[in-house]
Order: C-alpha cells, then structure tokens, then sequence
C-alpha cells in the first residue's frame, strides 16, 4: 500500500516535471531567460540561452554569474543583501527553483549574521560550505 506522496503540493492541472526556466529542458526550448548576475556593477540581467556559454555584463564587460530562475536581486543600495550575495554565489549557491510552481529556491541566509553562523557550523562539522548555508537551521 502507497502512503500519500512526500512533495505532492503541485497546483491542480500542473504537468511540469522540470524546473522552469532552468536547465537543459528550458535550453531546448530556447525561449526561457534566467537572471544573471554582475558583482562589481550591483546588476541582474536577463538573458535567453542563446547568448551563449559566457555572459559578459552589459555595463563593465566582466565575466557574470548565472544566478538561477528564483533570484531576486537586492536593492543596489543594500551593501549587507550584496555582501551576502558575493558570499553565496562565490561558495557555489545558486537560486534554482527546486519545483514546478514556483516554490522558489529555498533558504537562503540574508544576513551577514546567518551566513557567519553558517560558516561556523560549516568549519565545526566539516560540511561543504555550499550546502551548510542554504540550512534554514544550524
Ligand atoms: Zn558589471
């Protein structure tokens, strides 16, 4: 006998069985535009799959970082959302959506607080770092 399923939260009539906007799938549809990130600039940009494999910001040229379809990009005044940030992405974390209806990426620390507290508790485990800072507990 089969108990209720663990993740059976999908909206009513939703057939996706990938992420939106992320992924192999959205490539080959070639239509989807994923967030891209540039550091130095404070900016997020869109761009479709078809800019290929290297995205250069618009504003500065460097090098950006794909940040994954459920990111939000912080108020480009908010030094602290961006310090995080630089220390999320640099860590290897990225903001894909985990289902198909967006549920979003799931925790992500916001403050140089929590990441601290996440760091610490990566160093006194020995847990890589990008998986002890997206705990919603440590
Ligand atoms: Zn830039």
């Amino acid at each position: 006998m089969e108990g209720p399923r663990p993740y059976g939260r999908s909206a009513p009539g939703c057939k996706r069985e990938v992420p939106a906007g992320d992924g192999p799938y959205a490539a080959a549809m070639g239509t989807k535009r994923t967030p891209y990130v540039c550091l130095p600039c404070r900016g997020s940009y869109k761009q479709g799959y078809d800019h290929g494999p290297e995205r250069k910001c618009p504003r500065c040229g460097a090098p950006m970082i794909g940040v994954g379809s459920a990111f939000q990009p912080p108020r480009r005044r908010d030094d602290e959302a961006w310090r995080v940030l630089s220390v999320l992405l640099h860590a290897g974390v990225r903001f894909h959506t985990r289902g198909c209806c967006g549920e979003g990426s799931g925790y992500r620390p916001r403050t140089l607080a929590e990441v601290k507290a996440r760091v610490a508790y990566a160093r006194r485990t020995g847990e890589p770092l990008a998986k002890a800072l997206v705990r919603p507990v440590v």
